[in-house]
């Protein structure tokens, strides 16, 4: 059955009062007099799914997801032991279908009731009579008329009833991942499980020393293109690993040094942009097992919690997430002693506390940080779902997250129009290009669909905006007193104390050719010991790259943030020639009349970057010389004026003017992506 045939439940959030609360609270027009903080609001659903006790429960997650019956297919599976359900669950979400649990020897009532509300198609049985009785299957099948056929599915061991559930549910070369891990516990399974659930993949369950033989024939009927084992070599061997590499070559692990760790691994690498979390004990399986499906359906994923206690791990990843839906599982005993306000920093339905991490000082509270600013743009997204778009292109040496937001109309669909990119924060203490980030997204998300400008601009281009390139550097920098004036990332260098890679020295292009930066890792400029070495360029590359399609760059004009100096500068900064070998007269002249134009604009200086200083490997030389984009480094207020690291910090007073400053040269450079050689009126020749 195609993966579209599977549930879809979306958020039942009250929309236009929400949209109405985002208006008010969150995205004010900068013209207005900012109130002392601009606290980010968002609505989160909350709901407990659970019945007095795993039978009911399962009914309980039933219901929900499927509010007025008609099922496929169930699953029904014992609710006494794990060993044959694990791979139900992913099966049953694949299928459009539900998981029921039940007792060996009799179908609980309120089962047998929901069966019937249900009237499914077909039910599978997991495992012998041993685990789920004929007594248990006879019930069922009177239950519904007789007529409905309801089948076994019970191999020889565990291994192959979690091999048969496959084979009976997800046809062979059509998934791209399949996952394994342990059948001897089940947390592991179950971390799993969400994650394949909302992708339409397997979970297939294997022994701790040696890969079952039919496990290994499943997965070479499957024939997907990874095998993601999840759990540690003390779960499933290295043995095992090597077993599967013969089988599907390309094997990975995931997981974490607890069972809650290793929920949040997994839901960090294969669910990240999730909105919607769903919670449930750890300490038992059946809870989790059931609410399988449900988490497929609501592409979020499960994490773990103990009764009256939610581990940090698990705390931070949804504070993190800033979800907007949050479904808790399970009765008083599974999950009573928590509360869903305190578990996402929430008080009565409004965002309290933002993901955490250092912030700024009160009297710098304009500023946005690391937390403040995804709560922003998720706000956005949510607000206007059908122009904006976040998305996490990556993540820093640190594994914080590297927040992009598209901005067009049908903005789910890649569209043949013609990119352009932002991106801020290469450098850590450059705070206020954050806010020009924050400011463009605000800008083109409120005005859409009343300026007519806009209106065209986001209509007829896909527009990338990367809000902080460096997360790691930027929550260093405000752990210091107030600012600790830091602009490197924060990668570790062998054999050095000193720590991070100036990014903006680190691309691939003219790496350390010319004396403009520093090859000494203790210096602020320092290169790194490779082209690409630091974490955060590579993601940034690799975002580039995506954008090639059919042997094109999509992206044609890019304006990269930097602080300070009012100066526009373009390539090269290799080179203080002018029009070196590597561009050509009608490439300059166009650089020339753009930036020169956007600077008649915003009042700033236009110039060659070499013209500053000379510098190697910069991101706007590899953006030009590799992918011919007209990449413009824009350095925001003040000019240049002392020496000093408060230039790169300027007061929060003046970030609404600051930034809307530069309004006009902004949407100038997305509006010349569609020919950037217009600029000197030789559109006809080359577009
Ligand atoms: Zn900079």
């Amino acid at each position: 059955m195609p993966r579209s045939s599977r549930p879809r439940i979306r958020s039942v959030a009250p929309r236009l009062g929400f949209i109405l609360a985002v208006l008010a609270a969150v995205l004010p027009p900068t013209a207005a007099p900012v109130a002392a903080q601009v606290v980010p609001s968002a609505t989160v659903t909350s709901e407990r799914l659970g019945g007095a006790d795993r039978y009911a429960t399962s009914v309980a997650i039933s219901q929900r997801l499927f509010p007025s019956g008609e099922a496929p297919v169930v699953f029904l599976t014992s609710g006494q032991t794990f060993a044959d359900a694990l791979s139900a669950g992913p099966a049953a979400a694949r299928l459009g279908g539900a998981v029921l649990l039940t007792a060996a020897q009799a179908l609980p009532s309120v089962v047998e009731a929901e069966l019937v509300r249900l009237s499914p198609e077909r039910v599978v049985v997991l495992g012998g009579p041993a685990v789920v009785s004929d007594v248990v299957v006879d019930r069922a099948r009177a239950a519904l008329g007789g007529s409905i056929p309801v089948d076994r599915i019970a191999g020889a061991d565990r291994y192959e009833t979690s091999a048969l559930v496959s084979a009976a549910s997800f046809p062979a070369g059509e998934v791209d991942v399949a996952f394994v891990a342990t059948g001897t516990n089940f947390p592991d399974a179950l971390a799993a499980g969400s994650a394949a659930a909302a992708a339409g993949w397997p979970v297939l369950i294997t022994r701790t020393g040696a890969l079952p033989g039919s496990i290994a024939a499943e997965l070479a009927r499957l024939a997907p293109d990874k095998v993601v084992i999840v759990g540690g070599p003390g779960a499933v061997s290295d043995a095992v690993a090597a077993a599967i590499s013969t089988v599907v070559p390309l094997v990975y692990r995931s997981s974490g040094p607890d069972r809650f760790a290793t929920a949040v691994q997994v839901a960090n690498e294969y669910l990240p942009t999730a909105t919607s979390v769903v919670i449930a004990t750890g300490l038992t399986f059946p809870d989790a097992l059931a609410a399988v499906p449900l988490a497929g359906a609501l592409d979020g994923p499960i994490l773990l919690v103990q009764p009256d206690d939610v581990p940090a791990v698990t705390r931070d990843a949804i504070r993190a997430r800033v979800p907007t839906t949050i479904v808790a599982i399970g009765g008083p005993a599974a999950v009573g002693g928590i509360t869903l306000g305190e578990l996402v920093g929430w008080a009565d339905g409004r965002l309290a506390v933002p993901a955490p991490g250092p912030t700024y000082p009160g009297y710098d509270a304009r500023y946005h940080d690391y937390g403040e600013m995804l709560t922003y743009i998720r706000a956005a997204e949510i607000a206007y779902p059908d122009i904006v778009q976040v998305l996490s292109i990556g993540r820093s040496y640190e594994g914080r997250d590297i927040w992009a937001a598209k901005i067009s109309d049908n903005v789910a669909t890649d569209e043949p129009e013609p990119e352009v990119l932002f991106d801020a924060l290469h450098h850590a203490r450059e705070h206020l290009t954050v806010e020009q980030a924050l400011y463009l997204l605000r800008t083109l998300a409120t005005e859409y669909g009343s300026d007519p400008t806009i209106t065209g601009l986001v209509d007829g281009r896909e527009i990338w905006i990367v809000f902080a390139i460096n997360p790691d550097g930027w929550a260093y920098d405000l752990t210091g007193g107030p600012y600790v004036g830091w602009r490197k990332n924060r990668e570790p260098n062998t054999g050095t104390s000193a720590v991070g890679t100036d990014l903006n020295r680190n691309y691939g292009y003219g790496w350390g050719c010319c004396g403009g930066s520093s090859g000494s890792a203790a210096a602020w400029n320092y290169r790194g010991p490779a082209a690409w070495s630091a974490t955060e360029t590579r993601v940034m590359r690799d975002f580039v790259l995506s954008r090639v399609i059919d042997g094109r760059q999509q992206i044609r004009t890019h304006v990269t943030l930097h602080t300070n100096g009012e100066l526009i500068l373009w390539p090269y900064g290799y080179t203080r020639t002018d029009i070196p070998a590597d561009m050509t007269v009608d490439d300059h002249s166009t650089f020339v009349a753009m930036g020169r134009h956007m600077a008649s604009l915003n009042g700033y200086t236009a110039q060659q970057s070499s013209d500053l200083y000379v510098t190697d490997g910069d991101q706007i030389d590899w953006m030009y010389a590799t992918q011919h984009i007209f990449s413009f480094t824009f350095e925001l207020y003040p000019t240049e004026q002392v020496s000093s690291h408060a230039d790169h910090e300027p007061p929060d007073e003046v970030i609404a003017s600051q930034t809307a400053r530069n309004r006009g040269a902004l949407l100038y450079l997305i509006d010349m992506a569609v020919c950037p050689y217009a600029a000197i009126g030789k559109a006809g020749a080359y577009c």
